[in-house]
């Protein structure tokens, strides 16, 4: 309830005759997020290219364990993938941090990469949630210009070859100490002796959604080709033995003396996220909702929903237009929620951002009960009734295109539709009206929000980044 009075209040607020605007506003925001702008490289390397490739972990320290998964195994296999493909291309100098299962300190990492005089190093990770939720692939990197753009730009180029590959992309990502430096040791030692670095976490080792990438050597071994044509075309390499040229390759638009604002961390979570009822079918067991949400400082990633008040949740689920290499995402989209038969809802709903902090919505609590079909319904109604088995509530975002499966028709001859009154018809029109026009104005409301902030923002990190150095 209180949802839809904040958007009637923004609606008395609204000039007439703004409509158009608002529509045309609302459709760019939603259909055309802003291009990632094509540019030279910030990094100037010198006559010789010498990149030190650091697969994670090794010895006692193995990294992520999950199943017959042993992290420090596949950052071997894939560094070594990267290693022999980056050497097919002309002057380069290729060197590995490690070439056996061995114990190093991160210092030490950084301590070799200088000593060859290494123009970049690129640390080799698989990565596994608290949670076993997480899904997708990142790259973190420094939080402090120059180097955050070095990092940036290489990112920019990788993450959409996984995408390519149908991997979800978590983003270009900075963390932390709480003095303030690098929250990773292989960046912050690396940085400290000079040597531009990044983690690339490839997927996740622990979700369903990310297990089918990483569960073979040969699946292992194509994430090192990725990150090795990622970095010849940072590098605008070329290649007489595998026929390539990159001399010229344009990368993403970055700038030297601020961190990107696509990097700066979130420390806040999503400021909207709301749940407005539109529709029960207490028969079929179906709930509807316009879903709105919004986070002023890094694009929404994910939702998951609750049917049970907030005691367990679902999976997590792609938030719609998420797009974490541009910021953009949906803003509003409808979901359609399958009850289970029996079951009186209390539907929560959770977005979470670049950061994984999430805000809930409001409780949405159903005021009755979704049918229990008794003897008489099914044999009315043929094999019509055909309620989800427990415990497997299916949730699908609707009106997403080829987001989601379609829902099932029901099988012809059964069921005919019931007649339509007149009234019941305009109802339904005047509905679908005030839904489109809460969708344009909140598109258009956030937009502006937006805009406003990320201004602020960027004045901000500004100045923060003026102070520390
Ligand atoms: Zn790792």
């Amino acid at each position: 309830m209180e949802h839809k009075n904040r958007i009637g209040k923004q609606q008395t607020g609204f000039r007439k005759g703004a409509g158009f605007f608002a529509l045309a506003a609302a459709l760019f925001t939603v259909f055309c997020p802003l291009p990632v702008q094509a540019a030279e490289r910030l990094q100037d390397v010198g006559e010789k290219l010498v990149v030190v490739i650091d697969p994670g972990h090794g010895g006692e320290n193995e990294g992520t364990k999950e199943g017959s998964c042993l992290e420090k195994e596949m950052d071997y296999i894939t560094a070594m993938a990267m290693c022999r493909e980056l050497m097919q291309y002309d002057g380069v100098e290729v060197y590995l941090t490690r070439t056996e299962d061995q114990d190093m300190s991160l210092a030490e990492r950084a301590a070799f990469a200088a000593s060859v005089e290494a123009d970049f190093l690129f640390s080799i990770h698989y990565n596994a949630s608290e949670n076993h939720e997480l899904f997708g692939s990142e790259v973190w990197v420094s939080g402090f210009a120059p180097f955050n753009g070095y990092g940036y730009q290489y990112g920019q180029a990788l993450l959409p070859m996984l995408r390519q590959e149908g991997l979800f992309i978590r983003g270009i990502k900075t963390r932390f100490l709480d003095n303030g430096d690098n929250y990773y040791g292989i960046i912050r030692e690396s940085e400290a002796v000079g040597v531009p670095a990044v983690i690339i976490e490839h997927c996740h080792v622990d979700e369903a959604r990310d297990q089918g990438y990483c569960d073979t050597r040969e699946k292992l071994e194509a994430f090192g080709r990725m990150d090795a044509e990622a970095a010849a075309q940072y590098f605008g390499l070329t290649s007489s033995a595998l026929g390539v040229d990159y001399s010229g390759y344009s990368l993403a638009q970055a700038r030297a003396d601020i961190p990107q604002p696509l990097t700066v961390r979130d420390e806040t979570p999503p400021e909207i996220c709301e749940l407005s009822f539109l529709e029960a079918d207490y028969g079929a067991g179906s709930l509807s909702f316009l879903v709105s949400g919004a986070d002023y400082d890094t694009p929404l990633l994910y939702y998951s929903y609750s049917l049970d008040g907030g005691q367990t949740y679902s999976s997590r689920e792609p938030w719609p237009g998420s797009d974490a290499l541009t910021g953009s995402y949906t803003d509003t989209f409808p979901l359609q929620l399958e009850i289970p038969s029996g079951a009186t809802p209390q539907v929560i709903l959770r977005a979470y951002n670049l950061y994984d902090l999430y805000t809930e919505s409001a409780p949405y609590i159903s005021p009755q009960a979704f049918e229990t079909p008794g003897p008489e319904a099914v044999e009315t109604a043929g094999e019509a009734q055909n309620p989800a088995p427990e415990g497997t509530n299916s949730l699908e975002p609707v009106g997403e295109g080829e987001a989601g499966p379609a829902r099932e028709a029901a099988p012809a001859g059964e069921e005919a539709p019931e007649e339509v009154s007149v009234g019941t018809f305009l109802k339904l029109c005047l509905a679908a009206a005030a839904v489109l026009l809460s969708v344009i104005l909140f598109s258009q409301l956030i937009a502006a929000h937006g805009r406003r902030k990320r201004r602020q923002r960027r004045k901000d990190s500004g100045t923060s980044r003026n102070q520390r150095k």
